[in-house]
């Protein structure tokens, strides 16, 4: 089964990419497409909020049991302002990505985007049960801190999804919401602060599992979504878990490019560039710290390492580069420590940066405090 999901121009590349990896990780038959437009013809409103508890909320909808919907346009004013479109509007772009690229009618097409929908829903399917939009914004609205984005937006794909493929049509979906919330996957979540339960419990009530098996879904593919569901679920658990116990994940190093992963944050890539990346690994090596001055004596270490992971450049610009970084009258091995610094921030948080970043008193050496042991290299 193929499943296209569309990026809209806002959304980020980085949280685009980061999620399509996340889908990918449990095998199955379902196949994650990427696509490489930034799609989106519409053009979105402005829309204030007058308060949190109407943003917490999802506008009800009526699927009527055999007719599109009628799609109502229900606006407020109020005085805070964000961008939203019509579901008819995100789901055209779905239907806009088939005509241009061929889709066959039986694969699923899923919109990504910041901008918000005019019912406030997180996500939502058409009448096909094939097009889909998924909202990828204010989720640490929701839950209330920090939270890596990539985990709730694959939640609500694969959630999504599953529905799309055990309804034959929108109103027996509805018909099926669970208008209390038990952390069912079918939970309809009104208050939308409910979907913290929903996504920590990650599970499929009795009743539910029962309408699964009974649609005789080929058993791989049910597989699939459920070993998703758990592992999204042990990363959003194992990330509260390690801020609050300050342990750290370790780190592997992978392939010709050796790029980093944090292998307990759910295979996390921390995305340096190769020159922020050649730092690194020099700093990996050395557990007992270099001093910026000293790092001239490790040019030449330095510069193996660059040459192998920036293919594009010359010998020459490489060499320059690496002369630039080591020189301790340039600034620019400030910029780069500062660069890792804040990359590894947006990864691990503020807790745990103490374990990664390149860090020691000023004119002393510096060095990453991580434990080699929960360093790993891979080829
Ligand atoms: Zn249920």
């Amino acid at each position: 089964m193929n499943v296209h999901l569309l990026k809209s121009p806002e959304l980020s590349e980085d949280t685009y990419r980061d999620v399509v990896h996340v889908l990918r990780q449990y095998p199955g038959p379902i196949r994650f497409i990427e696509s490489e437009l930034g799609i989106m013809d519409a053009e979105p409103k402005d829309h204030y909020w007058e308060d949190e508890k109407k943003f917490d909320t999802k506008d009800h909808v009526v699927f009527p049991q055999y007719s599109l919907i009628s799609d109502n346009e229900m606006r407020h004013s109020f005085p805070m302002t964000d961008q939203r479109l019509t579901w008819q509007e995100l789901f055209r772009q779905c239907e806009n990505y088939r005509t241009l690229r061929t889709v066959p009618s039986d694969d699923h097409v899923i919109l990504l985007t910041n901008i918000g929908n005019d019912k406030n829903w997180f996500g939502s399917i058409d009448e096909s049960l094939k097009n889909y939009f998924i909202h990828t914004e204010n989720w640490s609205h929701y839950f209330q801190n920090h939270i890596d984005v990539r985990f709730p937006i694959a939640y609500e794909v694969i959630v999504w999804l599953l529905r799309g493929c055990i309804y034959s049509s929108r109103y027996e979906l509805q018909q099926h919401l669970h208008t209390t919330s038990i952390g069912c996957f079918m939970d309809y979540c009104e208050n939308k602060k409910e979907i913290i339960l929903k996504m920590r419990t990650a599970d499929i009530c009795p009743s539910c599992l029962d309408h699964i098996n009974q649609k005789d879904l080929p058993s791989n593919f049910v597989n699939q979504i459920l070993d998703t569901m758990d592992g999204i679920r042990n990363n959003l658990i194992f990330r509260e878990r390690v801020r609050i116990m300050r342990r750290p994940s370790r780190i592997q190093v992978e392939g010709f490019m050796k790029k980093i992963y944090l292998t307990d944050f759910g295979n996390l890539e921390v995305r340096l560039n190769p020159k922020e990346r050649s730092l690194y690994l020099l700093y990996l090596n050395h557990p007992e710290g270099i001093s910026l001055p000293e790092l001239y004596d490790h040019r030449g270490e330095l510069l193996t390492i660059y040459q192998r992971l920036s293919g594009r450049e010359s010998n020459e610009d490489m060499q320059r580069t690496i002369q630039s970084l080591v020189n301790p009258i340039e600034s620019d091995i400030n910029v780069n420590l500062s660069r890792i610094r804040r990359k590894f921030k947006d990864a691990v948080g503020e807790e745990l940066l103490h374990f990664y970043d390149i860090t020691g008193e000023h004119g002393a050496e510096k060095s990453i405090k991580l434990d080699r042991e929960l360093v790993t290299y891979k080829d």
